[in-house]
């Protein structure tokens, strides 16, 4: 007695060891062996890290426009610390060309957004102190 398939396609009962349907041609041998999901848990793992990376790139060029806000220059600091520690860590979880490049540029921003904000500070200071010297 030899084992029996029913084809997937037009339900006629064919013998195991067919590769095709005579009826209607169904492949039956491609039908049985389905293909492991192997890229899918290379993407999950990348996903995150990767979402990271460019939450670290965006911040990071937010940061450099707060540059530009005066008074703004300190939520750029705060964005730019912020991106460089999601920077960080996508770098740890999972290496890329962009990960470091948000990193970068969240560093520079953050400098230059300390720069930008006490020459603002300074000046601001320095109105203050000439004003108290007229009154
Ligand atoms: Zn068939």
């Amino acid at each position: 007695m030899s084992e029996s398939v029913y084809c997937p396609n037009c339900n006629s009962l064919q013998e195991s060891g067919a590769m095709f349907c005579p009826q209607c041609g169904t492949n039956l041998s491609a039908t049985t062996e389905q293909p492991a999901p192997v890229a899918d848990q290379n993407n999950s793992a990348a996903n995150p890290s990767q979402g990271k990376a460019i939450a670290s790139l965006v911040l990071g060029i937010v940061a450099v426009i707060c540059i530009f806000l005066g008074y703004g220059a300190l939520l750029g600091i705060v964005l730019a610390i912020v991106g460089i520690v999601l920077g960080t860590s996508a770098k740890k979880e999972a290496p890329s060309s962009m990960a470091t490049a948000g990193v970068v540029l969240s560093i520079i921003a953050l400098a230059l957004c300390i720069i930008s904000f006490l020459a603002c500070v300074a000046c601001v200071g320095l109105l203050f102190s000439v004003e108290s010297l007229y009154y």
